[in-house]
């Protein structure tokens, strides 16, 4: 369409230009406000094992506005890392999933890990680990129950303040995961002097896994490269049921995929672990149709 709009070419890039500037400068007033009245809403996805189990939530950001609807972290988090915001978004995320993992122990609900993500700009930051334990504390909350996840940005950028605030906390029992993996640049002689306890392999990986020998080839060397060095592997973004059955004949720990269940807002969670108490309890072992 560009081709024959001659003179007008100029004016409908610029104005293509002014309304995607314009909506980042919603969406980081929205964010700004958001601090006091609310509008961040965090949700949550279960990871299970191969065979069923329910192993942990992963908490997800997003941002309720109320002409755009309910935006994803893909869309405000870079510009939350652009103008300043993350660090302290990052701090409502886990003040906030500490705060609901506190109520739903009140409520009796087995404790259950929870993953969460940080962007290298709150880890590279010197007072961050002090920042977790002491959130740890306040809500009593198991650190082993806490997952960190980060990415291979994270490592690549600051590996000496990284490590040291990594180092901090996997002292207590926090774990970390390396998220996306396969698609950084991150060397794994790095990695290797971190404390990570977990890959979890890039979605684009999965989606192809079925179909494309080669990247069945890079899989199968994640995991036991993974293995090797003693760490466990979730894939993530698992949509099919022949993508489970290869992963599970490839010696996959754990999946995360919208075929067994989406992000789910808070108040979701309950039942999820509930569902499962009582297939444990009805069936002695949990099936979904598995082997
Ligand atoms: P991520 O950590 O790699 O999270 C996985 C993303 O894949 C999530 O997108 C999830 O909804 C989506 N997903 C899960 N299963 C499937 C599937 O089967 N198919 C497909 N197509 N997608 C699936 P979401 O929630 O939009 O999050 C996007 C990214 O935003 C996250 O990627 C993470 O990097 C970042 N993010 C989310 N929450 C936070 C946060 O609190 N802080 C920071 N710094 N980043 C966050
Ligand atoms: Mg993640
Ligand atoms: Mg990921
Ligand atoms: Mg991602």
């Amino acid at each position: 369409r560009a081709k024959n709009s001659g003179g007008n070419q100029y004016v409908f890039v610029s104005n293509e230009i002014s309304s995607a500037a314009s909506e980042q400068s919603e969406i980081e007033a929205h964010m700004r406000a958001a601090f006091k009245d609310g509008g961040f809403e965090v949700y949550y996805q279960p990871q299970y094992s191969m065979n069923g189990y329910l192993c942990g939530f992963e908490a997800l950001l997003r941002l309720r506005h109320p002409s755009m609807g309910l935006i994803g972290p893909d869309r405000f988090i870079p510009i939350a890392e652009e103008c300043g915001l993350i660090v302290r978004i990052g701090n409502w995320v886990i003040e906030e999933v500490f705060r609901q993992a506190a109520e739903w122990k009140r409520q009796g609900l087995p404790a259950i890990r929870i993953a969460l993500n940080v962007s290298p700009l709150q880890l590279m930051r010197a007072d961050f680990s002090v920042r977790v334990r002491d959130a740890l504390s306040a809500y009593r909350m198991d650190p082993e129950m806490l997952e960190i996840e980060i990415t291979e940005t994270t490592v690549m950028h600051n590996l000496e303040e990284v490590a040291k605030q990594m180092l901090d906390l996997a002292a207590v029992g926090v774990r970390f995961s390396v998220d996306d993996f396969g698609t950084g640049y991150s060397s794994l002689r790095h990695l290797h002097q971190l404390p990570i306890t977990t890959l979890k392999i890039d979605q684009s990986f999965v989606q192809n896994i079925c179909e494309d020998s080669s990247t069945r080839e890079i899989v199968q060397a994640i995991l036991s490269l993974a293995h090797s060095l003693g760490m466990q592997v979730i894939a993530e973004g698992v949509e099919r049921e022949d993508q489970v059955e290869l992963l599970r004949s490839m010696n996959c720990d754990q999946l995360q995929g919208f075929l067994w269940g989406r992000p789910q807002p808070a108040d979701r969670v309950p039942a999820l672990m509930s569902a499962q108490v009582r297939k444990f309890s009805a069936e002695g072992a949990f099936n979904r149709g598995v082997a």
